[in-house]
């Protein structure tokens, strides 16, 4: 048996000195990974229907998730906030359960257009006795097709309309969805999984708190951290459906250290938020206009991408390999990108990497088979933490 203490430093140095570009995962400040390791990692807090805590000692502990609290609904603007999932896919559950009975229906984008795959058939809407109905997608356009979207929602009458992609490079036309929903009595879910650090900086679909009935989603993909869910509503109605949909049904312990962190993140973002988020955005549009240019296929030409992802063509197959592949050749030279064709910039844009006609350089070299580890530690050596008071 080796100690594992051994192992989890060995893997702490191999993080730091790697780029990370994958398109679901972010940076954590020092005062984040703070609070996630403090005593509050230990602890419970759990304010029981009438009130009163049922347990010892959390005066301070209920202060921190108040103030979390306070912290996310002044980023979003938010009246209401649900901010003690553990991840999106729990924050998925819990707006599901409280838009669609049993029965009903969903629409949500399908799974071989980027949607999210919880929302599939097998998925969520099995586990809950419930029908999913695909959202008519034009995988090209990367858009909705909304007259025929128009026409099935009328015919299938959804409880609920579930926005959000695993693959996201686009807004929505969300004022058109709206207008669907109202017509057929349904709600708009925003799941923001993607792009919540973007939205807080108000650099993708600004409309979203406005336009959809809830906005959820993880807390760890553009958002600053940790690995969490939230959920976002101005509407004091559905937020009472929310809440009984919490406690003793989706979960039951919330992890008041990711609560901690949780509230510092929305603090830093308050801060930094717009400079960021305006970052990310142009970094993945200039990285994918790069590699383009360096001879990698890149999906969706000339605008190639409005969010933090860069999509890779499977065109690259013959000459490059598949994804899996290229996520190997990059690895090899310490750039971690997911098996899946998504390049994410959302980490490399906190460590201050602005450079991306270099970047999409180096990559385009490791994927055609040069030794860039050199390249890398350069890069890597210029880079310093960015976005965190
Ligand atoms: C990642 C993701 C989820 C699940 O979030 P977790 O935080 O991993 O639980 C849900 N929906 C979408 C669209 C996602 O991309």
């Amino acid at each position: 048996m080796a100690p594992m203490v051994d192992i989890v430093d060995r893997y702490e140095r191999y993080r730091r000195n790697v780029l990370n570009l994958q398109a679901s995962e972010n940076f954590i400040c020092s005062h984040v990974r703070m609070a996630l390791g403090s005593d509050l990692a230990a602890r419970y807090s759990h304010i029981m229907p009438d009130g009163h805590n049922a347990y010892g000692g959390t005066d301070k502990i209920e202060e921190i998730y108040t103030e979390s609290e306070v912290s996310v609904k002044a980023l979003f603007k938010s009246k209401f906030a649900e901010i003690r999932p553990t991840g999106g896919h729990i924050a998925a559950e819990i707006c599901i359960l409280s838009s669609v009975k049993k029965g009903g229906t969903l629409m949500a984008i399908p799974e071989e257009y980027g949607g999210y795959t919880g929302y599939m058939q097998p998925y969520l809407p099995d586990l809950y006795s419930m029908k999913y109905e695909p959202i008519p997608y034009n995988g090209e356009t990367q858009e909705i097709i909304y007259d025929e979207f128009e026409a099935k929602a009328k015919e299938v009458k959804p409880q609920a309309i579930v926005l959000g992609q695993s693959f996201l490079v686009k807004h929505y036309d969300l004022k058109r969805i709206r207008e669907i929903a109202d017509s057929c009595g349904a709600k708009v879910l925003y799941d923001g999984s993607h792009p919540m650090g973007l939205i807080a900086g108000k650099k993708f679909q600004p409309d979203a708190m406005a336009l959809s009935d809830v906005l959820y989603g993880s807390t760890h993909k553009t958002f600053f951290g940790p690995q969490g869910g939230i959920i976002l509503t101005n509407d004091g109605d559905f937020f009472t459906h929310i809440q009984e949909n919490t406690v003793w049904k989706t979960f039951d312990n919330y992890h008041p250290n990711h609560i901690a962190a949780l509230g510092i993140a929305a603090q830093d973002l308050i801060q930094f938020g717009e400079t960021y988020a305006s970052w990310v955005v142009s970094n993945s549009a200039n990285l994918a206009r790069a590699l383009q240019d360096s001879g990698i296929s890149v999906k969706y030409a000339p605008w190639y991408t409005e969010s933090h992802q860069v999509i890779l063509s499977s065109d690259n197959r013959e000459k490059y390999g598949d994804f899996r592949e290229i996520s190997k050749k990059l690895g090899n030279n310490n750039i971690i990108v997911d098996t899946e064709g998504r390049i994410g910039t959302s980490e490399i844009t906190r460590l201050g990497l602005t450079d991306m006609m270099k970047l999409g350089q180096v990559m385009s070299d490791a994927i055609k088979g040069k030794d860039v580890r050199k390249d890398v530690t350069e890069i890597l050596r210029n880079t310093g933490v960015k976005y965190c008071r």
